[in-house]
């Protein structure tokens, strides 16, 4: 049991981390020690029949077919946060368009986003190039989903997705998709603070250069939280096989 000083030192740490709207670099990341706890990748259909789960993309199709696999607790934090929606509007749910991405993928994505960037900006590092790359793709050594912990995420109603300003993962105007943009209307900076809330309110962790992107168990997900390590490492998933 906590006491209330407990407490209420822990709900102060969290709300400096969320005001601090911090957006974690490769170097910061790479402090976190990588730390596997074991914990199975769920089908988060199966945990949650009421979130809708439906790719954007068919990259992982060859792996793990149409369901979207996450870690265990990761699936039922998000069965919460789905819960805790309904309760300001009966009509709300969550609509999950990426989870467990396999290494191969996310290694893809990122040597694709180097070279472009390697194209117009010759005379760069390889480290300055892993740094400014992974702005755009997170490095497969410290990224979310190829843990399983992390969830590209919005809200639904009857009409369809929440106006949050722009799509996922649409990187036209790499200000306008970060969670707090001043270059928002009213009603999607709203739509932005409520998918915020639900699923801070169940200790993920926000990517504040993406709405959409959140993550549990994984380094940044630590950093976030002021811990040491993470709870998730990188998965070489296949469905039908086993794994770990
Ligand atoms: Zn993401």
């Amino acid at each position: 049991m906590l006491v209330e000083r407990e407490k209420f030192a822990i709900v102060v740490t969290m709300t400096s981390y969320i005001q601090n709207r911090k957006i974690f670099n490769i170097a910061e990341l790479q402090k976190i020690k990588v730390y596997e706890n074991n914990e199975e990748l769920v089908d988060l259909n199966k945990v949650c029949a009421d979130i809708i789960c439906k790719y954007k993309k068919i990259d992982m199709k060859p792996y793990i077919g149409n369901s979207i696999f996450v870690r265990k607790t990761v699936a039922q934090k998000l069965n919460k946060a789905n819960n805790s929606l309904k309760k300001i509007n009966p009509n709300y749910k969550l609509k999950v368009v990426y989870g467990y991405r396999h290494p191969v993928v996310q290694k893809k994505y990122f040597i694709k986003r180097k070279d472009i960037i390697r194209a117009q900006h010759p005379d760069l590092s390889e480290d300055e190039l892993n740094a400014i790359t992974h702005n755009f793709v997170a490095m497969p050594e410290v990224a979310g989903h190829v843990t399983g912990g992390a969830v590209d995420v919005t809200i639904v109603d009857d009409n369809g997705e929440l106006d949050m300003g722009t799509n996922i993962a649409d990187y036209t105007n790499t200000e306008v998709i970060k969670t707090f943009s001043k270059n928002i209307s009213k009603i999607q900076a709203k739509n932005r603070k409520l998918l915020h809330d639900s699923l801070t309110q169940q200790n993920f962790a926000p990517f504040y250069g993406e709405w959409w992107h959140f993550s549990y168990g994984d380094r940044e997900w630590a950093a976030f939280y002021g811990k040491k390590k993470s709870l998730y490492s990188l998965l070489d998933f296949k469905k039908n096989k086993p794994f770990l």
